[in-house]
């Protein structure tokens, strides 16, 4: 019997565009850090992304990157150096000073900036209800936990709660948007307000992880400034920081007896 193989074949999300290119642009860059080793396998997708943003993720073998829809058709040189910029993220590595230049001088260029600000205008529409829900108010809170754990640097996010209730996941950070949607279900007077704080400072952890990468330039255009910075979703680094949240332990188990974990 012969089976099909599944395992090689793209994660593509509706909204995702597939750049079969870009593997092959990843794997150049990925010697060309001096990356060790075996190189993952690369899926890579335009994404729409409200404004000039990147993400990757390794999941196992596979390494998920998601290049902005903004750089579709851009030149090699600008793809090459986005592909560099995540993978020097992704294992930690300096960024050689040419591709940052390169990556910088695109991001910076003005015909980019008008896409940015046009691409914002069109997604940047809130999809959530706003901070003030029922039972508690998610900008007090963010006040609160940026004062006390982040002195008070984190910048003004926008907030809100999902417009329906979610059932697989608590809160998000959406990186391309810049916003926190916390969901819903949690909005009610039973579910006390630091187990509310716990999922949104979980979402500020990723705020404050991902800020780095969506800086501001001038031109108005989102470029990424400072390579040290690390990506990686749930790090073992993340996990002790989340632990610092000091009813961290009671949320949890709340959200456990709740059945909303
Ligand atoms: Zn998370």
């Amino acid at each position: 019997m012969i089976r099909r193989s599944a395992a090689r074949r793209p994660r593509i999300t509706p909204r995702a565009i597939p750049f079969p290119g870009g593997a092959a642009i990843f794997r150049r860059m990925f010697v060309r850090l001096g990356c060790r080793g075996r190189a993952p396998h690369f899926d890579v997708v335009f994404y729409p992304y409200a404004g000039l943003s990147h993400t990757i993720r390794l999941r196992e073998e596979t390494a998920e990157a998601r290049l902005s829809d903004l750089m579709r058709g851009a030149p090699l040189d600008a793809l090459e150096a986005a592909a560099a910029v995540l993978l020097s993220k992704l294992y930690r590595l300096r960024l050689p000073a040419d591709l940052a230049r390169r990556y910088r001088s695109f991001a910076d260029s003005a015909r980019i900036s008008r896409r940015v600000e046009r691409a914002r205008r069109r997604r940047g529409r809130r999809r959530h209800s706003g901070p003030q829900g029922v039972a508690h108010n998610l900008e007090n809170i963010f006040r609160w936990l940026n004062a006390e754990y982040f002195i008070g640097r984190l910048p003004a996010t926008d907030l809100g709660w999902s417009v329906a209730p979610w059932r697989r996941q608590l809160g998000v950070f959406d990186p391309g948007m810049r916003h926190i949607v916390i969901n819903r279900r949690l909005d009610r007077p039973r579910v006390p307000e630091h187990v509310v704080a716990y999922v949104v400072y979980h979402e500020m952890l990723h705020l404050e992880r991902a800020a780095p990468l969506h800086l501001r330039t001038p031109a108005g255009a989102l470029a990424h400034r400072d390579y040290r910075c690390r990506l990686g979703l749930h790090t073992p680094e993340f996990r002790r920081a989340e632990r610092q949240f000091r009813q961290f332990h009671l949320a949890r188990r709340f959200l456990l007896r709740a059945g909303l974990w």
